[in-house]
């Protein structure tokens, strides 16, 4: 059996494309336009791209967008005053600073100090609260777009025995959390788990966000599950260069699984639209509508 690909890039242009509209009818019904602050500290040239990206994509969807880049030797109280100064703002409706941050900078400071209804991210700890208890507020971007792709999938989602790889706060964790809300069975196993392909063969939904190229081999997969491999990882390429990797053993899963995201070309594209779903909420939130 050879999986269906699912197309994140084709998933996200269709969400931007309903996102595009939602903007548009909120414009003209209550002259509000979303805006996107952005916040770039430093120059990592990996999250200079992102921000470009996300700038361009923010606009094409009719939201504003506010980009500040800052210089890496930035303090810690001038990053809290901006992000203080951005929560006063009427016309930015969602904040995102850029992780990661210069080591004289808390990460973890920075993001709490976001008004949690601008959180655009869902990191602030009042946001990872409501989803932990099932209640509506600010998810985070990448195990939302997850959540998309498995619902592009399965017709319905309850009862299905979903395994989350990885209990990071960004994306294994809040991702358990929504496929609980989904009515799944969820398993969550990390980097102590006793048996990890034995685990992951229980999966109808295998969502791995560990960051190790080729770590789920093709034998660690159930037959016909869905996988979604939310790792990006740089490798060396035969002949010289580099290129991008999941955390599944690409080539083996596919010929296993029912249906699989690449990478790149998966997750990725999806988290950005995402980004851009949220911050139409952060919109709708400010205006009284959620
Ligand atoms: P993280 O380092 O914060 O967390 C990794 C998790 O993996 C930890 O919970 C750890 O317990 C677990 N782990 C480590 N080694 C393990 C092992 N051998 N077996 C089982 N579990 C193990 O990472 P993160 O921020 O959650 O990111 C994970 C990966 O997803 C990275 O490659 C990152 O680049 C990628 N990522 C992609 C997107 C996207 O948009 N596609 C977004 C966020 C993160």
């Amino acid at each position: 059996m050879t999986a269906s690909i699912i197309d994140g890039k084709a998933e996200a242009a269709r969400l931007r494309l309903r996102l595009a509209g939602e903007v548009a009818a909120l414009k003209a019904e209550y002259g509000v336009t979303p805006g996107l602050a952005v916040v770039l500290v430093g120059d990592n040239p990996a999250s200079e791209v992102y921000v470009r990206n996300k700038a361009a994509q923010t606009r094409e969807v009719g939201m504003e967008s506010f980009e500040f880049r800052l210089p890496a030797d930035l303090t810690e109280s001038a990053l809290l005053a901006l992000v203080q100064q951005l929560n006063g703002r009427a016309d930015v409706h969602g904040i995102l600073v850029q992780l990661p941050l210069p080591p004289q900078i808390s990460a973890e400071k920075v993001l709490d100090a976001i008004a949690p209804e601008k959180d655009v991210d869902g990191f602030h700890p009042m946001n990872a609260g409501l989803l932990a208890v099932g209640k509506p507020g600010l998810v985070p971007c990448t195990p939302l777009g997850c959540l998309i792709m498995a619902k592009g999938v399965h017709e319905s989602l309850v009862g299905l025995d979903v395994v989350v790889v990885g209990r990071s706060n960004i994306v294994g964790r809040p991702a358990a959390q929504l496929f609980i809300t989904e009515s799944c069975t969820v398993t969550v196993a990390h980097s102590r788990t006793q048996d990890l392909p034995g685990e992951c063969r229980r999966a109808d939904i295998l969502l791995v966000a560990v960051g190790r190229p080729n770590l789920v081999r093709g034998d660690w997969i159930k037959p016909g599950a869905t996988v979604i491999d939310v790792g990006i990882n740089r490798v060396p390429k035969e002949g010289g260069g580099s290129r991008l990797v999941g955390d599944v053993a690409f080539d083996e899963a596919v010929e296993i699984a029912g249906a699989i995201t690449p990478v790149p070309g998966g997750v990725g594209p999806m988290t950005i639209a995402c980004l851009l779903a949220n911050n139409l909420t952060c919109a709708r939130i400010a205006l009284g509508l959620v």
